[in-house]
């Protein structure tokens, strides 16, 4: 039943890059455009307090629904907006945008929470910086100090004499200071305490392999060591299950957000939270439990079976290099997919699986961890696997499975893709 790793024809891969391409320029060409057409909106995450769960705050991340493309996430077109310097108009209306939904809470008397956002080096680094924000919350009426300006840790060393004048000018409006994406970056610990950096903001690589993952555990645990040490708050950012909540919480972390909280939301949607002020997340199951009751998203069921190669990639932080199994897909939802194999499998949230198939006539690579799994006949085993993918892979998929049920509506049940007629047991040969 092992077969070897199987690669994407050349002919395939410049096809996707040519159309990577061409989206490029489209998106480059509209992106002028996408505040008067109102195609941005922003998502808000609430940050939680880890030891109460109180909603101490929230960030802010745009998004922009473009006429041809869809939903596109800021990793595909804020390289775009800095090409051009559109990056300031854009860092612009979202600040508006901000401050518009802020003033709309402070009327309805919503606990007082702060706001994040992000901004590119391009708008931290110009001489204006800290003058235009307080212009902009000005116009609104409000007192700047329920913000936070985040900035990559990475872009910290570019211009240090820049950077030191706009924090100190942010800090003097109240404003305070968090570096992202910490850790992925080289910044001097030095610089951390000489530019008053208020807070730390854990890379969420980190976070998704710990406890496991023994480096990456060592590594977040001496930042927030580092943090304390330095009096800085730290956030953890991506937090997806109990186990690193519980790991966090071990090691003194105070603040965080993630989807296990959260995913990033509609204003009106966050509003609710933050006036509920608790957030209490279901547990994420550790024992197996049946991924088909996540009501959240939806699982489609194929009419036929769907032939994918599952590859191990990770066990308990270690690679893995055994080669491929043909598994067959029953169901499959934005929050993870059923399968058929003849391969017993450990239940164990460190093992990381990989699914590539073909469907409407995309190849697709999905990731995740089983959580469930039954042996319905000898030899042959049923898993329901948790995906671990990003928010932006996510959609995708979402897309897919809306084009799916869609045509399936229309009738349209035979569909472009690695499907087999055979039942798992012919086809396993059971
Ligand atoms: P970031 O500020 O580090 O934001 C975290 C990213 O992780 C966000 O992706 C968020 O949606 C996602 N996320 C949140 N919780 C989880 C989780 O539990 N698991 C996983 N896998 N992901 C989680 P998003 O919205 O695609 O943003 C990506 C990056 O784009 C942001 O990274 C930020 O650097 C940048 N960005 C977002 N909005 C803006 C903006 O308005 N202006 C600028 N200049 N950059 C922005
Ligand atoms: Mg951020
Ligand atoms: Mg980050």
């Amino acid at each position: 039943m092992y077969v070897l790793f199987s690669t994407l024809p050349n002919e395939k891969s410049s096809k996707n890059s040519t159309e990577e391409t061409e989206k490029r320029r489209h998106l480059q060409l509209d992106i002028k455009k996408a505040i008067a057409l109102g195609q941005f909106r922003i998502h808000l995450q609430p940050l939680v307090n880890l030891d109460t769960c109180e909603i101490t705050g929230a960030e802010a991340f745009i998004r922009w629904d473009h006429h041809i493309y869809g939903t596109l996430l800021p990793e595909e077109f804020i390289s775009i907006a800095e090409e051009s310097q559109f990056i300031l108009e854009m860092g612009d209306w979202v600040l508006n945008e901000v401050c518009r939904h802020y003033k709309n809470w402070m009327k309805e008397d919503l606990p007082p929470v702060k706001i994040s956002i992000n901004v590119s080096s391009l708008q931290f680094l110009q001489e204006d910086f800290a003058d235009r924000i307080l212009n902009i919350i000005s116009s609104h009426g409000l007192n700047p100090d329920f913000l936070v300006i985040e900035i990559l840790e990475r872009v910290m060393i570019r211009d240090y004499q820049q950077m030191k004048l706009s924090i100190d000018k942010l800090h003097e409006m109240g404003i305070k200071v968090a570096l992202d994406d910490f850790g992925t970056g080289f910044s001097s610990m030095e610089y951390l305490s000489r530019l008053n950096i208020d807070i730390l903001k854990i890379d969420q690589l980190f976070i998704q392999t710990i406890p496991q993952d023994k480096t990456n555990s060592a590594i977040t645990d001496a930042i927030l060591t580092l943090a304390e040490k330095l009096g800085i708050q730290a956030i953890a950012e991506g937090i997806e299950t109990d186990e690193q909540l519980e790991f966090l919480r071990k090691c003194g972390c105070q603040f965080g957000q993630g989807y296990y909280f959260s995913a990033p939301l509609p204003p009106a949607e966050c509003k609710k939270l933050i006036q509920a002020r608790y957030l209490i997340p279901e547990p994420s199951p550790r024992t197996p439990v049946d991924i088909r009751d996540k009501r959240a998203y939806p699982r489609y069921k194929f009419h036929q079976y769907l032939e994918a190669s599952m590859t191990i990639l990770k066990y308990d932080g270690q690679d893995v290099h055994v080669g491929s199994t043909l598994v067959l897909i029953h169901d499959i939802s934005g929050g993870g997919l059923c399968f058929y194999s003849t391969v017993s499998l450990p239940l164990k949230s460190n093992l990381f699986i990989q699914f590539s198939t073909s469907l409407l006539g995309r190849h697709i690579n999905l990731y995740g961890t089983p959580v469930w799994g039954k042996e319905v006949q000898e030899g042959l085993f049923k898993y329901g696997v948790r995906f671990r993918i990003s928010e932006q892979e996510r959609f995708k998929l979402l897309k897919l499975i809306e084009e799916i049920r869609s045509r399936a509506d229309r009738g349209d049940t035979i569909l472009e893709g690695d499907f087999t007629l055979l039942s798992p047991y012919s086809y396993f040969n059971i």
